[in-house]
């Protein structure tokens, strides 16, 4: 036995796992090296275990994996390109993507709204200085290949002419530099139209379309102001929409502590998207969403739902069950490996993830006036303010130091490198601070990463190929993570 790192042992159904917490490599160990980790861990206690267990034990604390009799060396720390480009480097000022305010105001109010009415306590709109400022200071610190402007709000298509102007001037601009500008929106889907659907598709705009689940849930969590069912409207245009645009559009469903996360995705379904995630409803210094009991029980519904399906999943893939695989691909609620990951065999997890998001480092929001925050959430936050488009002076660096290293709770955590450390802003809300992250949270995280290795681990090189041929492993990944 050698080697420094801690493994980490859990059991999932009738299996085990382990993950070495610093060469993130995991795999599927027996019950005697289960009860060895689990006990003292001594010299004697060791030297006692078989053969298989020994090799089994070794291959984790040493990082080495035998795939098909072949010894494949651990990666270090140096190969690791999150490490290099971030922690090592340092971070290069460039910021790849900004949310664009071009409203602060809504149609709908949503209950657990976290910009409270969608205003962020500045209820307005962006003028059109502000915004082609804002297209200059992107294309100024983004890249020289690409960018990406995500229209935010409120409800961004209240300010519709605007968005048009920009992305029309930000595609000039960027064409004139040899930039690619992409571009998002997230919307409640209500004021869409023929003009808008037009847009989107001219533009090649990603959509990420807020959407609740059923009807009556939909109506209850996300009321008009006029008082109309806010599902209908969403509906009018949805199915033009997918036609036209299919994975382009992500359905984002937030789930409050209450909501049955399968009756969600059963609408989600229903309605016809082709992706979809689900967030819970968070607390921000604009709405007072807070129910600690209430969170932690539906925490606990969204982690037995995950481990039902996850079962389920197994299940099918050894019954080699396509029509059931398909379904539940959709509903898993943790992801499937990428091809590079399952194919490089010799470490699970590929790549360390020093960082959850974006936030304050690639990706920033900006206010209707201008001012730059570290994301949408922080918008209109004062103590988090990092600068302002229209001044000179660069944005404060507050948020390249990797939550995972600067976290003094992250840095003992076995599951560091999958987390990449909590949502700051949730940090912030729930501790006051960017670096405590709340037990709450950590304990879900650490659950549902252990499906997630449970998971990985399971799955053989036939079954690989099988999910291939069955497309329930997918290349094409959501390029934005809004929180
Ligand atoms: S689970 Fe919690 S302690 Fe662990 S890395 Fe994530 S935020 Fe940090
Ligand atoms: S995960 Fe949290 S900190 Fe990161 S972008 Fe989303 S809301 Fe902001």
């Amino acid at each position: 036995m050698s080697g420094d790192d801690k493994l980490h042992c859990f059991s999932f159904g009738q299996q085990h796992f382990a993950i070495n917490a610093n060469t993130m490599i995991a795999s599927r160990i027996c019950s005697e090296s289960a009860s060895y980790l689990s006990g003292n861990q001594s010299h004697k206690a060791y030297d006692a275990l078989s053969v298989t267990a020994k090799s089994e034990l070794d291959a984790l604390y040493q990082g080495h994996k035998t795939l098909k009799g072949k010894n494949v060396s651990t990666p270090s720390i140096s190969d690791d390109p999150e490490g290099k480009s971030s922690a090592q480097a340092g971070w290069d000022g460039r910021i790849s993507c900004i949310a664009l305010f071009v409203t602060q105001i809504c149609n709908l109010r949503c209950t657990y709204c976290y910009g409270g009415a969608g205003e962020y306590g500045n209820r307005g709109v962006m003028d059109e200085t502000t915004a082609l400022r804002a297209v200059d200071w992107l294309l100024e610190h983004c890249g020289p290949h690409e960018g990406r402007i995500s229209f935010f709000g409120g409800e961004p298509f209240l300010n519709f002419p605007l968005m048009k102007k920009v992305a029309e001037y930000a595609r000039h601009q960027a064409g004139k530099q040899g930039v690619r500008m992409n571009f998002t929106v997230t919307t409640n889907l209500t004021l869409l139209d023929r003009e808008k659907l037009d847009f989107i598709h001219d533009f090649d705009v990603m959509t990420i379309a807020s959407f609740d689940g059923p009807k009556e849930i939909f109506d209850a969590l996300r009321p008009s102001l006029d008082d109309s069912s806010s599902y209908d409207k969403a509906m009018k245009m949805l199915p033009e929409l997918l036609a036209e645009r299919g994975r382009m559009v992500n359905a984002r469903a937030t789930l409050v502590p209450g909501s049955d996360p399968a009756a969600v995705q059963t609408a989600i379904n229903a309605a016809g998207f082709l992706r979809s995630t689900m967030v819970r409803a968070a607390r921000s210094p604009y709405s007072d969403f807070s129910d600690i009991e209430r969170d932690k029980a539906f925490s606990e519904k969204r982690l037995a739902f995950t481990s039902s399906n996850l079962r389920l999943f197994l299940d099918a893939l050894k019954n080699r069950d396509e029509a059931q695989i398909g379904r539940l691909s959709k509903t898993l609620g943790i992801s499937l490996p990428t091809r590079d990951v399952f194919l490089s065999r010799n470490r699970v997890f590929l790549g360390r993830k020093k960082y959850k998001c974006g936030v304050g480092r690639n990706y920033v929001a900006v206010s209707i006036t201008g001012d730059i925050y570290p994301c949408h959430r922080f918008t209109g936050q004062e103590n988090y303010r990092l600068g302002s488009i229209f001044s000179e002076q660069p944005i404060k660096p507050d948020f390249y130091l990797p939550p995972v290293d600067a976290a003094e709770k992250c840095r003992s955590c076995w599951t560091r490198y999958l987390c990449g450390g909590n949502c700051l802003h949730e940090n912030v809300c729930e501790t006051g601070d960017i670096r405590i992250p709340c037990d709450r949270m950590c304990d879900y995280e650490k659950q549902k990463n252990e499906m997630q290795i449970a998971l990985w681990c399971s799955i053989s090189n036939d079954d690989y190929q099988w999910l291939e041929q069955c497309r329930v492993i997918s290349a094409d990944e959501c390029k934005l993570d809004f929180g």
